[in-house]
């Protein structure tokens, strides 16, 4: 725990460490609160294409936690990335929220169906049979194929929904073509994260719920994984994976004690 709270730099996972539904997880306050005593560098990265930073910032002012814009990191915004420095002033065909289509449009990214570069895919309350076939149609064109994440599925009020990797599955199978993912657990996500913190990777640590998405993108990015038991994982579970949290907490207060 002292070596964990000597890093100068803490890369979290909200759902499931921030928050829970609509409500804040019990130590998280104090955690903040002790982030900023501590002057650490820290970001909330989210594997949550549909939101801005600006959203991102307004809904945890809704549970009583200010935090600016540009602690929020986004897999919409690290996609945006990604295809534009992948290839310059290109183009994409857009299933997803406007959180995604304001992260591409700020890296100069033209939004078309005509002939895009890119076919990309977030999660979106929107998705359609039209818009399928309108992906299918382009992939087999020609555009290559992006996923903002790789999360089969995710939590909702309703119970488990279908997340990015189980919607974008039906143009992978008509189109025979592989999605390459962007959001954790790949390390472009992290490394962009480290950087943005401008800190080096043993210096920081990657606070998550979940072990196949944010331990295991610590593991491979070589920041300490702390794995937290107030989202999705129990403490039976972890021994079913082949890598291990350096750390397992109750909640991501235990820091703040
Ligand atoms: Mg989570």
């Amino acid at each position: 725990m002292e070596e964990l709270r000597a890093k100068k730099g803490f890369i979290c996972d909200m759902d499931g460490v921030i928050y829970w539904g609509g409500r804040l997880l019990p130590g998280v306050k104090e955690f903040v609160d002790w982030l900023y005593r501590e002057n650490k560098e820290f970001l909330f990265l989210t594997n949550n294409s549909g939101q801005t930073p600006l959203e991102l910032r307004l809904k945890l002012k809704t549970m009583g936690l200010d935090i600016d814009e540009r602690h929020f990191y986004t897999s919409a915004l690290a996609t945006a990335k990604f295809v534009s420095e992948q290839t310059h002033h290109c183009s994409a065909y857009v299933i997803g929220e406007p959180g995604l289509v304001g992260a591409l449009y700020q890296c100069g990214v033209a939004i078309t169906d005509k002939e895009p570069d890119y076919v990309i895919v977030g999660e979106s309350p929107n998705y359609n049979y039209e818009a399928i076939c309108k992906a299918v149609t382009l992939v087999r064109g020609g555009a290559k194929l992006i996923g903002t994440n790789s999360d089969l599925t995710g939590p909702s009020s309703r119970g488990i929904i279908p997340a990015c990797r189980a919607l974008i599955s039906p143009i992978e199978m008509a189109t025979g073509k592989q999605a390459y993912f962007i959001g954790k657990p790949n390390p472009l996500m992290m490394r962009t994260g480290l950087r943005l913190l401008g800190v080096h990777s043993e210096e920081a640590a990657m606070i998550g719920d979940r072990m196949d998405t944010d331990i295991i993108g610590g593991v491979e990015s070589g920041l300490d994984p702390i794995l937290v038991l107030s989202g999705v994982t129990s403490r039976d579970e972890i021994d079913q994976f082949p890598y291990r949290p350096r750390l397992v907490l109750n909640n991501i207060g235990e820091i703040a004690d």
